[in-house]
């Protein structure tokens, strides 16, 4: 055996050892072990389906948000947890009903889609019309001229997808030289359509608007996730008549039919009632500090959410990972040094208002906090932990993460001292007021694609264990850090220099609440 050989056994051997004492520390941390103990009788997929199946999406403004936060208020009282509605703002109101869209011309088909949201409703009635598609005309004079002709008739805004299949798909199947060719048609296609909108004189934004103005008897639009069966559903702009998105496939069917001249027809009924100026709120619960009640450990993740689907891994999963280790810390750690505090914010899906409302509603919270812990983007494991740019990011998440079992946070990669987080999802409100809140970054599961924002961001798409991972790993954290006998520093790190324009980067400003929104 060579020294060199010897020397690395024997640091082998104290890595051995040293690990050894870690695990040892981790099995006789009875708060750890109880709250791995408690996850076990996890109410996960009860939570789950109460919010999800039975109250369903959370648009700002739906009276389901306000149930959800009812729900929630519920809950946490009868886990013993005092809990409360916050208001800070008011948005415009309305309740998402029925979409009912069928063919009925050429053939008969029910259709897949459904109203965007704020989308007003066609009163109680069914209406029929002839289905066209936006023309491709030389200039915007000649839209002025054509624009009349859209008079009772459904229009379709969006280009027509060369291929429902998703690009993995393609890469799997196709021939290299195919899928190249499919992508280059695909690049040509949609920009020969955004062309016809700005030879138009149009956005996205403002040609809904026109057609109703001219009498159109519905937009009809289909904003494909490019994934199999899966749209994004998002808010319409039109006032008067509907917006509905429809699914690729029937989609592509109307837009065939329609340019071969087949004149099809679709008969749309769409309930949707408006409920005036609505207040909103954040759903806030907290268990008291014994020692040091005026410092936080802030446990956070949005409420609300767009309505396609049920809003499952947007965010219900975190709000879920953040209720349920609330239940648990009021189990096993029912007297916490430092006061620790859930936020389920509203409105950020609009720009992270509820949370930005809650930063300048309570400042003396705010500059107060132990550490916060954000979740929100999916169902998956936690992989990533960023500093978000404070100094000492690396001492304390470190330690905090020491007691934190193995088979918890073995996925996990840390990225210290990161940089500051502008946007994205609600650490970002507290972040830019200089207070240490970190992202709890989760693997994708196909987030993008197939749940963010979609029409099948359901239930089913939720991997129960990797939420379950989630819940101990926040449960554990929020524990060290209010155990911790140390305030967490807050220094930030000087940023360094913009690598395109040189000039140094700053920290990003706390930004305003839109506290009334939806209503322009
Ligand atoms: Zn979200």
């Amino acid at each position: 055996m060579t020294f060199r050989k010897k020397a690395i056994l024997l640091a082998g051997m104290i890595t051995l050892q040293l690990s050894y004492v870690q695990v040892n520390a981790q099995r006789e941390n009875p708060v750890v072990n109880n709250i791995m103990i408690e996850a076990k009788n996890t109410q996960l997929q009860q939570l789950g389906y109460e919010l999800l199946d039975v109250i369903g999406p959370r648009l700002t403004g739906s009276p389901k948000l306000k149930q959800a936060n009812d729900w929630a208020v519920a809950k946490y009282t009868s886990w013993g947890i005092p809990a409360r509605n916050e208001q800070w703002g008011e948005w415009r109101g309305w309740d998402r009903g029925i979409s009912h869209i069928d063919l009925v011309w050429p053939r008969v088909k029910s259709l897949e889609g459904m109203q965007l949201a704020w989308s007003p409703g066609t009163g109680g009635k069914t209406i029929t019309g002839e289905v066209i598609v936006l023309p491709d005309l030389a200039d915007s004079m000649a839209y002025v001229q054509w624009m009349p002709s859209v008079k009772g008739k459904f229009v379709l805004i969006s280009m027509n997808q060369p291929t429902g299949r998703p690009d993995y798909n393609w890469e799997e199947f196709g021939t290299k030289p195919g899928f190249e060719k499919m992508k280059q048609e695909r690049t040509v296609m949609t920009e020969a359509w955004n062309n016809r909108l700005k030879k138009a004189g149009y956005t996205t934004r403002t040609l809904p608007v026109a057609l109703e103005n001219a009498g159109a008897a519905g937009i009809v639009a289909s904003l494909w996730s490019r994934g199999f069966g899966v749209n994004k559903i998002f808010s319409a702009y039109t006032k008067k008549v509907p917006t509905v998105d429809i699914a690729l496939e029937d989609y592509g069917l109307l837009y065939r039919l329609a340019e071969h001249g087949a004149k099809p027809k679709i008969s749309v009924r769409t309930d949707a009632k408006e409920t005036g100026v609505v207040p909103v709120f954040n759903t806030i619960a907290e268990i008291k500090g014994s020692e040091k009640p005026n410092e936080y450990v802030i446990l956070s993740a949005h409420f609300d959410s767009w309505d396609g689907g049920s809003g499952a891994t947007d965010n219900g999963t975190g709000t879920l990972v953040m209720m349920e280790a609330m239940r648990i810390l009021k189990k096993v750690y029912p007297n916490p040094k430092r006061t620790i505090l859930v936020g389920h914010w509203a409105s950020e899906e609009q720009g992270l208002n509820g949370s930005r409302a809650f930063v300048e509603d309570h400042p003396e919270i705010v500059k107060n906090i132990q550490a916060l812990w954000n979740q929100d983007n999916g169902t998956g494991r936690v992989t990533n932990i960023s500093g978000q740019g404070f100094l000492h990011s690396y001492e304390f998440i470190s330690r905090w993460l020491a007691a934190v079992p193995d088979t918890i946070k073995q996925h996990i990669t840390t990225n210290f001292p990161g940089s500051p987080g502008g946007g994205g999802s609600d650490y970002a409100s507290f972040v830019a007021a200089g207070a240490p809140a970190f992202s709890l970054s989760s693997l994708s599961w196909s987030y993008g694609n197939y749940t963010w924002h979609t029409n099948r961001d359901t239930y089913d798409k939720i991997v129960w264990d990797d939420v379950r991972n989630n819940v101990i790993l926040t449960a554990v954290l929020a524990y060290m850090a209010s155990e911790d006998p140390a305030t967490t520093q807050k220094d930030r790190i000087i940023l360094p220099a913009n690598l395109r324009t040189g000039n140094p980067q700053t920290w990003p400003e706390v930004r305003k609440p839109t506290r009334r929104g939806g209503l322009d």
